[in-house]
């Protein structure tokens, strides 16, 4: 960027900032820190706030300022949403906007948001075409139209020589636009590509609350204030939900105790009033004890269990087998825990219990979320405003939104074609039994390289010379390094996208604050190329982005009145027309078949939520003792992202291995030794920290740090194992089990 000589200082004062963030991605830049970003950018601010759109100077010159508001693309319940000025296609200020719910602040892992990926040095910005070695990440620059015409060629030939199923499309919340993670689905459908079950998160705790209550929606995250006594189970928002954690610390204010239920000592259990300790996976027999002993103390609201739920028999007896002694050989809780958390919980009014995901991933993790689901119609805790279950929040958007807009046409819904889990995708790609085979695996908005559980397995899969794959990336990260053809996809500060939420009620405009850097494009658009050159004329394959985002808000909805493309653009996001006191099931009004909150169901195997643990068999047991639990503790890591950008991986450190003190000297490993953990998947090399944040028999591991940048080529997911759950068919990633040496 070259500056006119006519200019006041304080103008070229500014800009020179500016041109100097824009250009953090550089080498020489690499050392800015964040403080000193925040002052120069005001300076620059400053400055650039003298002008407003485009400014002719006094010799002539045009620039152009813009100022949009856009949305925060991860897969977190939060959905910040910010405003992004420019000028000339550089980002001068990048901040949260003033969204009432998440408070003007962008956490930790966005607030440097441009740097570290829209401009950031490594940054992929052609289309690559390997050369080397599979897994190498040799790769050579060509053309958009070399890469389209290659790709679109191998993938005819594989539909004309196996069929459609002979390719599957790999994505998850790497992006959760809903332009730039639906689209690409309409693509797939109309090639009759194998389907991916996208069940990895959040599935088999849906699957669980539903088969309860029939809808997730519960208590609204604004109306937590209301509560007086909050149960976080299985739940860390002081880290992976930062906007609710001030309205939980105003209900504290306001009286309420704060308990956290969680196998590890997160950060979030830190700072609760009461941490409970239970072993992995036993969250469903917990339940049952703390249902036991509210109905045998006759703490149940048996008005409201008449009026709104059926099989409070069945339950009653069920519960019987849990009680505090047998639950506590289970959980490893004393009994007396067990009954005073069912006490206070029943006899605390407004009681609320926030669930997430943290307890889904085991075999018995739908049983858990549904169990847990029946404690608030049995105590009735729904009548209270600021009572109940707080789950999730998409069916709002769900309910309001246009979804004929983004979702594939009907024409192509009604096609069968064959479902893949992604859980199991190392076994898809190694599998001799599949027919067809995975000829070509189609990877955007997702890096399953790190991700995916059985990691091995996977690596094994990515490694075949056989098979096809492509990649839509920003980055070169472990899953692209497999790659035959990457494509340098867009960040979210260069395409149009409207993203809703699934944790709070905000529907969130992104509009583009820059032209796409480089030749990347959207995924959206890769797809239309795509379809243009294989000679589809369909036009369902042809929307543009923004239509689609104009079109998805063409809805009479109620929660939507007010809302609208251009509201939208002036505010960046809204909060959905919501009643005032939302309280969903006051009065019943259940979504299930009969409208009724189910504890008892005869068309679910089984009919009551049973724990059921994992078996293992004796070898391995003795092999392999030491319980894994690998989980998001990673402050500036959002999964996988941004583990490769250098200031994160200071700040965030390198990865430990949470041992218990027990466990570690009867293995004699001090605080800081070097570790190899292992099982039968894979070993992963890991300094040991020595903490009582883990039980005896349990170690934790965080997720999230990509394999190719740890010493011996492993992470977390080397180790786990692609169970599926009882319900929902999610991954049970927290089942595996290891053994731990010191190296
Ligand atoms: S990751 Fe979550 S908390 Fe952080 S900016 Fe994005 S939406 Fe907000």
């Amino acid at each position: 960027m070259t500056f006119s000589k006519c200019r006041t200082p304080i103008i070229d004062e500014a800009l020179e900032v500016i041109n100097n963030y824009s250009n953090m991605d550089s080498k020489k830049n690499k050392g800015i820190d964040r403080r000193e970003f925040i002052e120069l950018s005001t300076k620059g601010v400053a400055a650039v706030s003298l002008f407003s759109l485009p400014i002719i100077s006094s010799c002539g010159n045009s620039e152009t300022t813009k100022t949009v508001f856009g949305a925060c693309y991860h897969d977190c319940p939060d959905r910040c949403s910010w405003k992004v000025k420019t000028i000339d296609n550089k980002v001068t200020d990048f901040q949260a906007s003033q969204n009432p719910y998440t408070a003007g602040k962008l956490c930790d892992k966005m607030v440097n948001f441009p740097n570290d990926v829209t401009f950031h040095s490594d940054r992929i910005l052609t289309p690559l075409k390997r050369t080397g070695e599979k897994g190498k990440g040799e790769f050579a620059k060509i053309s958009w139209k070399q890469a389209i015409n290659e790709v679109a060629t191998k993938l005819k030939s594989i539909i004309n020589e196996k069929g459609g199923e002979a390719i599957l499309p790999y994505s998850f919340g790497g992006n959760q636009g809903k332009v730039q993670s639906k689209v690409p689905n309409r693509f797939f459908a109309h090639i009759g590509a194998s389907q991916l079950e996208r069940t990895i998160c959040g599935s088999a705790a849906v699957a669980g609350v539903l088969a309860t209550n029939g809808q997730t929606t519960g208590v609204l995250p604004e109306d937590i204030i209301h509560s007086k006594f909050i149960v976080l189970w299985g739940t860390n928002p002081v880290l992976s939900n930062q906007h609710l954690w001030p309205f939980i610390q105003k209900a504290k204010e306001n009286g309420a105790t704060i308990v956290v239920v969680d196998p590890f000592k997160s950060q979030t259990a830190e700072k609760a009033d009461w941490h409970i300790q239970p072993y992995p996976g036993t969250d469903t027999a917990l339940a049952l004890g703390l249902m036991h002993v509210i109905l045998n103390e006759n703490l149940h609201d048996q008005d409201y269990i008449d009026q709104y739920t059926v099989g409070i028999d069945e339950l009653a007896e069920h519960v019987q087998k849990y009680d505090p002694v047998s639950v506590s050989q289970i959980t490893g809780l004393e009994k007396e825990t067990i009954i005073l958390l069912a006490k206070t919980y029943a006899q605390s009014s407004p009681s609320l219990i926030r669930v997430l995901i943290g307890m889904e991933h085991q075999v018995n993790g739908s049983s858990a979320f549904r169990a847990v689901a029946m404690l608030p119609a049995l105590t009735g805790s729904w009548r209270h405003f600021g009572g109940g279950l707080m789950h999730m929040t998409y069916e709002l958007f769900g309910a309001s939104l246009n979804w004929e807009s983004i979702n594939i046409p009907k024409e192509l819904a009604s096609k069968e074609t064959r479902s893949i889990n992604m859980i199991e995708l190392g076994k898809a790609l190694t599998s001799k039994d599949l027919n067809p085979g995975v000829d070509a695996l189609f990877v955007f908005n997702s890096n399953p390289a790190v991700t995916t559980p059985n990691q091995n397995l996977i690596l094994k899969g990515l490694e075949r010379e056989d098979l096809l794959t492509i990649v839509s990336e920003h980055f070169m990260t472990d899953t692209a390094r497999y790659a035959d053809y990457v494509f340098p996809a867009t960040s979210v500060l260069e395409n149009w996208d409207i993203l809703d939420s699934w944790g709070s009620t905000y529907i969130n405009i992104n509009e583009p604050a820059i032209e796409p850097l480089g030749e990347s494009k959207p995924n959206s658009e890769l797809f239309r190329l795509l379809a243009r050159e294989m000679g589809f004329s369909e036009s369902y394959l042809y929307e543009s982005d923004i239509d689609i985002v104009k079109n998805t808000l063409q809805s009479d909805h109620e929660y939507l009145k007010g809302i609208t493309f251009e509201s939208l653009r002036k505010t960046g996001g809204q909060r959905l027309n919501l009643p005032d006191k939302w309280m969903p099931h006051a009065q019943g009004n259940f979504k299930t078949k009969t409208g009724k909150c189910h504890f008892y169901d005869e068309d679910i195997e089984p009919s009551l939520p049973t724990y059921i643990p994992r078996e293992y068999n004796k070898t391995d047991r003795e092999k392999y003792p030491l319980h894994l639990l690998t989980i998001k503790t990673p402050k500036y890591l959002l999964n996988s992202s941004h583990a490769n950008i250098d200031h994160i991986q200071k700040k965030e450190g390198k990865p430990y291995l949470e041992v218990n003190p027990n466990d570690a000297s009867t293995r004699n490993i001090a605080d800081g030794d070097e570790l190899k953990v292992y099982n039968q998947r894979g070993r992963v090399f890991i300094t040991a920290r020595i903490s009582n944040k883990v039980q005896r028999g349990i170690v934790c591991m965080p997720q999230g740090f990509w394999p190719s940048l740890l010493k011996g080529g492993s992470s977390a997911n080397a180790l786990t194992d692609h169970l599926l759950t009882d319900l929902g068919r999610g991954g049970a990633i927290q089942e595996a089990k290891v053994e731990i040496i010191k190296v």
